[in-house]
């Protein structure tokens, strides 16, 4: 582990570059922020909707077993009662006497001293997280609801729905990305703990007679995902396979609904922390909806002629937990060769992450021979690429060059493509930069145009 001011540092250069380049603001920032909010900005979007889309395409997409949904986020208050989230959906919280700051206990060393101002702490009391609103103009107990602290219960609520207009035969499972909303008591290190969050999630249902060690089973489907949860990590995101981390939770310590959990634990700067995590569910929560709703919600097996509550396995993804992986797993200082030179920094996104793929300059911005040229390059690469679904190709011709080195660099943009005088009296082509190793290459535009297009395919 660093020093504490090491990983201060650390973050401190993540969190002002995020927001010099326009990928995270302070959520309410001219305001003095809400605590746990952020606001994603233009590179932070594609960041994350590019996270978002290589999630969905592996895990809904290219499979034949998996139905997406989008549900809403507020629900029947039932649902919540249902899940066991209204008695139990709390942390355990805690007062200092003196200065009133208020901790999640299971985050302190010393239970009895306030870390803040060393004063008395008082009793533990239970702090449920769920956001209550009520819905319609009448504010009584029957039109409370809740923000959904989860995306899964839109799915078990789902269940019947999916079944009866699509009849999928198990094994199969549903999936769903969307917002989540914790009043964590102690939102905390940027955008690893937030109040309001995105999931994706997958509600995957298998036959529970099918034995362990044949194909289908629990324990199976389990490991299945296990490595799907790894391929993504490693293979979609560029993610170091180093810095990834199982952590088998003790029977003793399983919430009360699993038999079995991983978490998946990322090397944070700031530590080993839960990335994601993979559940074996049982069949807890359809039969508590079942019993609590009065429907039935389960499954007719054709084969076997026999009816059960199918068994569910969770695989769970926090959607900013998952930027702050890439964001930290990116960032990369490089000192510079010349004394007193500023160190390069630079993000070593994986180009399917990144959210500029290409950038393309004129060498020099007031020379319109050169714009021109450099226009019908960007025209050429954006089309191309476009039309084999890639995105994210810019044209910059603001500062000098340098200045745009630094910025792509900062921005994470894996290919930078120069247009010079040679590039027109001599036809000379163009100089591709890469990112990583700062070097630089000459070469035709259609031979470019085939590197890129074998570079960034999804
Ligand atoms: P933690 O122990 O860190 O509070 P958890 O075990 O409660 O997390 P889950 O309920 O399993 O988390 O949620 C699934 C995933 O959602 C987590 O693995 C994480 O990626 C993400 N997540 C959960 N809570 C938050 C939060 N407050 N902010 C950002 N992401 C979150």
């Amino acid at each position: 582990m660093k020093k504490n001011t090491e990983v201060e540092n650390v973050m401190e250069k993540i969190v002002s570059l995020a927001k010099r380049r326009g990928f995270i603001f302070q959520g309410s920032e001219i305001y003095g922020g809400l605590a746990g909010t952020y606001d994603f900005g233009p590179f932070g979007v594609t960041l994350k909707n590019n996270i978002k889309r290589l999630w969905w395409k592996r895990f809904v997409e290219e499979r034949e077993d998996m139905y997406g949904i989008d549900a809403a986020i507020l629900m029947n208050q039932n649902v919540w009662k249902a899940s066991g989230h209204v008695a139990g959906f709390s942390d355990p919280l805690v007062e200092c006497k003196k200065c009133k700051r208020r901790f999640r206990a299971d985050h302190l060393e010393d239970k009895k001293k306030c870390p803040e101002c060393g004063g008395e702490l008082g009793p533990e009391k239970q702090f449920n997280m769920m956001f209550k609103t009520n819905v319609g103009a009448q504010e009584d107990e029957d039109s409370i609801s809740y923000l959904r602290p989860e995306t899964a219960q839109g799915m078990f609520v789902n269940y019947k729905n999916v079944l009866d207009s699509l009849h999928p035969k198990l094994p199969f499972g549903l999936a769903q990305i969307g917002k989540a909303f914790r009043n964590e008591i102690a939102p905390r290190d940027f955008v690893f703990r937030l109040r309001e969050l995105e999931q994706m999630e997958i509600e995957y249902f298998v036959n529970p007679t099918i034995e362990a060690g044949k194909e289908g089973s629990w324990q199976s489907v389990f490991d299945h995902f296990r490595l799907q949860m790894h391929d993504f990590v490693e293979k979609d995101l560029g993610l170091a396979k180093t810095k990834v981390h199982e952590l088998e939770i003790a029977p003793g310590d399983l919430a009360h609904y699993s038999k079995r959990t991983i978490d998946f634990e990322f090397d944070f700067p700031f530590g080993k922390k839960e990335l994601y995590g993979l559940a074996y569910r049982t069949d807890f929560d359809l039969k508590q909806h079942s019993q609590a709703s009065n429907v039935a919600l389960d499954y007719f097996d054709e084969e076997s002629k026999s009816r059960f509550t199918p068994h569910c396995i969770e695989p769970s993804f926090g959607v900013e937990r998952t930027v702050l992986a890439v964001l930290t797993d990116a960032y990369q200082e490089e000192a510079s060769e010349k004394e007193g030179e500023e160190p390069r920094v630079y993000l070593k996104f994986s180009p399917k992450v990144a959210p500029v793929k290409v950038a393309v300059f004129p060498l020099l911005k007031n020379k319109p021979i050169l714009v021109e040229k450099a226009r019908e390059v960007y025209a050429t690469i954006k089309k191309e690429l476009g039309a084999i679904g890639i995105y994210g190709v810019e044209f910059d011709d603001n500062g000098n060059i340098g200045k745009r080195y630094r910025r792509q660099d900062e921005i994470g943009t894996p290919f930078c493509i120069t247009v010079d005088f040679e590039t027109i009296e001599k036809d000379a082509g163009i100089t591709i930069r890469y990112r990583d190793t700062a070097t630089q290459e000459r070469m035709s535009v259609s031979d470019l145009v085939k590197k890129l297009k074998e570079n960034l395919a999804v």
